[in-house]
């Protein structure tokens, strides 16, 4: 395959998509101008200048950091369309109208380089109508590109072809999709609203249906609809209020339009009371009401009955919550046959999916697993419908759905496609997954990019081993795995609930640093899930505590600092794979190492101070160093109390960054860390890191003095600390642990530029951290974290 640089990218429209799509590129260093229509008044880019401001105070944030959003170049239509020849992709994500979108391709059409390609980002319009307007030879490098909102949060990334476009230049969308962006890509075949949102939607449509048969209430609904079934939380007719009525109304109507001859055609229409809603101006969580309403601090929830709002909290019986924790095949068993009719309702809205989805995969998908991700990575769902139909016993549900079919109660009459009973047991095996349209198994696409993902994405039926069972084990304690895929470079997991670090976890990261030096290039810690430690584990060292206090605490936090120096100083590269959380003694733990390698959704702080501690295996000691590090880097005179200030504040004030952006910005990434958009990619660059090190020679750093600020930081720190506890901006009990932080990082009290060593400010850290274990106020906060979870202020 020709190799695809993308130098640069435009999006064209500024509107919801256009500027959020902008947004990520900027957060994965791709250049990007984004184009709108000329503004009417004022300066000539003044709608995309609103946009990109917006950007910035926008929740979730699209952007990795907001003053990002100044890497994104504002153009528009009338002054700056020669500027689209440099772009190697063009993504348009204008309104959605054909004619407006046809009149733009023919406008930007003679400034699209010879190479580049043409994406829309349309939600339902026929992405081969839209080709025939672009000239021939722009034809075989165009496709759709529908990325789900929010774009920088959402996984899914459907891919669209036309009859013309070129197959290699899907290849290599699909390859900047995943390594670049970070997306998991389905291919969807150009049908109406692609697949996500045809099965979304007709999902939703029929669970408003099936709840109004079986007289359930909104909450009641939503309880069943969300985690209980494995699905986005805010469950059906929640989504619905956020997503905004009106936009799902449009994409009903798309449905109602496009899909006369499809079985479902009835159900294609927009609810009464959906319609009702639109039309009093109730659109949902933007208009501030929908199916429900906050009045006040209560959520209320339409009876639509009444047609006036009433109190929610309606919950699923219990009975039924039971039968919903049951294994797949008993569990719809136990639906099915269950006379309560909130068992009979969910039965109802799988067997509809399940009969929607059989029904229409020839139609809307080369192969079962592009629906299956589709809804996984486009509605959040655990499991996509043909997986927990396999699941559940194949041969059992299609009989059952078969019956229910027969006897009128499903939503049409079309009868399961002949394949459902050709003897199968389910669509996804260890060959591949089911393709109704071509009649065979389709395997992963051969695919650089996923031939080097250690453990992609699986699917039920698929048989691929669980990473955690993987490889040739070297060693394992109840909370680690040591382990290798290679005999080159061992991994690390850690296995303990959320990662947390406790004895058992430093032991197991010990052994594998002695195995890792004895024997391999260099030691990555790795885990599978989606977090890479959120800190100590406070709750394994209460015992001790109880026995005998903070000095019997002292003795393992110098085991656990003492492992932090080793890994610093070990003699081969180690890679902290980050991922999810990492906070506190988490975060300490990937500093210690020789490089981090970052997801890009990592969420990093030291957050010590919400339990009333100070970071104590390294933290305190290394934002020392590193400021020495910065102040020699940038000039001989330079003040290290510049360069304390910053990482003091992080500290002090538990500030966690929000990705790993914020987290480079905040000092606990530095400038040779690798940020990385894919999940599914951070084992193979971690060990590739490991690998380049280890091939560069690797040694450790020079344990060396270093110079600390000293006790006139401490005082003028201090000084400033005592405004804000005087102001009221901090507790007591903050002003004492920021202060104990400022004593840390400054070296104690000692002349400003003494010489210390790491070992020296872990002595302080140590002393620091078990005084405040003694501490009333702390152990209030180490309390109320343990029983209730959350931060205690006092
Ligand atoms: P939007 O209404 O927020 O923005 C549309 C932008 O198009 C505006 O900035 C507007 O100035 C510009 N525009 C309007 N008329 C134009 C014209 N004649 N020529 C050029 N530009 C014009 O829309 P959006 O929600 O960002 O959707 C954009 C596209 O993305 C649509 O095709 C939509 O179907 C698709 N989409 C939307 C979502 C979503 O959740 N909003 C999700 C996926 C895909």
């Amino acid at each position: 395959m020709n190799r695809f640089n993308v130098r640069r990218v435009a999006v064209l429209g500024a509107g919801v998509m256009g500027a959020q799509i902008a947004a990520h590129l900027v957060n994965v260093k791709v250049p990007v101008v984004l184009f709108d229509l000329p503004a009417k008044d004022g300066p000539k880019n003044g709608i995309v200048t609103k946009a990109v401001e917006g950007l910035k105070k926008l929740k979730p944030a699209p952007l990795g950091v907001p003053e990002d959003a100044a890497l994104i170049q504002q153009a528009n239509y009338e002054e700056h369309l020669d500027q689209l020849k440099d772009c190697d992709l063009v993504i348009e994500a204008i309104a959605e109208r054909m004619d407006w979108k046809l009149d733009l391709y023919r406008k930007i059409a003679p400034f699209i380089a010879p190479h580049a390609i043409l994406a829309s980002n349309t939600s339902g319009l026929s992405i081969t109508k839209l080709s025939e307007a672009v000239p021939a030879e722009i034809r075989p490098r165009f496709c759709g590109i529908h990325f789900f909102n929010p774009p920088r949060y959402m996984a899914l990334v459907e891919l669209i072809p036309t009859p013309t476009t070129d197959a290699e230049i899907l290849d290599q969308l699909e390859t900047f999709c995943t390594t670049t962006l970070g997306k998991g890509v389905v291919h969807a075949k150009d049908t109406p609203n692609f697949i996500a949102n045809r099965v979304g939607i007709a999902g939703m449509l029929a669970t408003m249906i099936e709840a109004e048969k079986y007289g359930l209430s909104y909450d009641v609904v939503d309880d069943l609809t969300g985690k209980k079934m494995g699905r986005a939380s805010s469950g059906t007719f929640r989504t619905a209020d956020v997503v905004g009525l009106d936009t799902m109304a449009h994409v009903i109507k798309t449905m109602q339009d496009n899909l006369q001859s499809d079985p479902f055609y009835a159900t294609y229409k927009t609810p009464t009371v959906l319609g009702r809603l639109i039309e009093q101006g109730a659109l949902g969580q933007k208009t501030g009401a929908g199916f429900y309403k906050k009045a006040g601090k209560d959520i209320l929830r339409l009876d639509a009955g009444k047609g006036e709002y009433v109190a929610s909290g309606g919950k699923a019986e219990p009975i039924v919550d039971r039968m919903l924790k049951k294994p797949a095949a008993e569990r719809l068993k136990l639906l099915r046959e269950s006379t309560h009719p909130q068992a009979q309702f969910v039965w109802a809205i799988l067997r509809d999916s399940f009969h929607y989805c059989a029904v229409h995969l020839a139609e809307i998908a080369a192969s079962a697993r592009h629906i299956d991700f589709a809804m996984r990575r486009g509605f959040g769902t655990q499991q996509g419908p043909f997986e927990l139909w396999q699941a559940a016993g194949w041969k059992q549900v299609a009989h059952w759905v078969r019956e229910d079919i027969n006897a009128g109660k499903a939503l049409c009459n079309a009868p399961l496609p002949d394949w459902v009973f050709d003897g199968r047991d389910g669509v996804h095996t260890a060959d591949g997954s089911w393709s109704a349209s071509q009649r065979r198994y389709l395997p992963l696409e051969p695919l650089e990019v996923y031939l080097r993902q250690p453990f992609p994405e699986t699917l039920v039926g698929w048989n691929a081993t669980e990473a955690l069972k993987s490889g040739t084990e070297e060693f394992r304690n109840d909370e680690v795995r040591v382990w290798t895929l290679d005999g080159e470079v061992l991994i690390a997991s850690i296995t303990a609930k959320l990662h947390l670090i406790s004895p058992t976890v430093a032991e197991g990261l010990g052994r594998a640093l002695e195995i890792a030096e004895a024997r391999y290039q260099g030691l990555v810690i790795w885990s599978p899930d989606d977090v890479f430690s959120a800190g100590a584990n406070l709750e394994a060292l209460l015992p001790v505590f109880m026995k005998s206090g903070a000095k019997g605490i002292k003795p393992e936090m110098k085991k656990f600092q003492d492992f932090i120096l080793r890994l610093r100083y070990a003699q081969v590269p180690t890679v902290a794979a980050v991922r999810g959380l990492a906070l506190g003694g988490g975060l300490e733990l990937a500093m210690a190492c020789s490089r981090r390698v970052a997801h890009m959704e990592s969420y990093m702080g030291f957050v010590e101070v919400g339990v009333g501690l100070v970071p104590g295996a390294g933290g305190l000691a290394y934002i020392a160093r590193r400021a020495h590090e910065l102040a020699t880097a940038s000039g001989a005179n330079a003040d290290l109390f510049a360069f304390l200030k910053e990482p003091f504040t992080s500290a002090a004030m538990a500030r966690v960054g929000t990705s790993a952006i914020e987290g480079r910005k905040l000092g606990y990434l530095i400038d040779g860390d690798v940020i990385v958009p894919h999940k599914d990619e951070l084992l193979h660059v971690a060990a590739a890191q490991v690998r380049a090190m280890a091939d560069s020679g690797y040694r450790p750093p020079h344990k060396a003095l270093f110079p600390v600020a000293g006790r006139s930081a401490i005082a003028t720190i201090k000084g400033q600390l005592t405004n804000l506890r005087d102001g009221g901006f901090a507790s007591a009990h903050d002003f004492h642990i920021a202060s104990l932080i400022a004593e840390v990082v400054c070296g104690g009290d000692v002349d400003a530029g003494s010489l210390v060593n790491e070992e020296y400010l872990m002595t302080l850290e140590r002393d620091r951290f078990c005084a405040l274990l003694e501490h009333p106020k702390t152990q209030e906060r180490i309390m109320g974290m343990l029983q209730t979870g959350k931060p205690v202020r006092n």
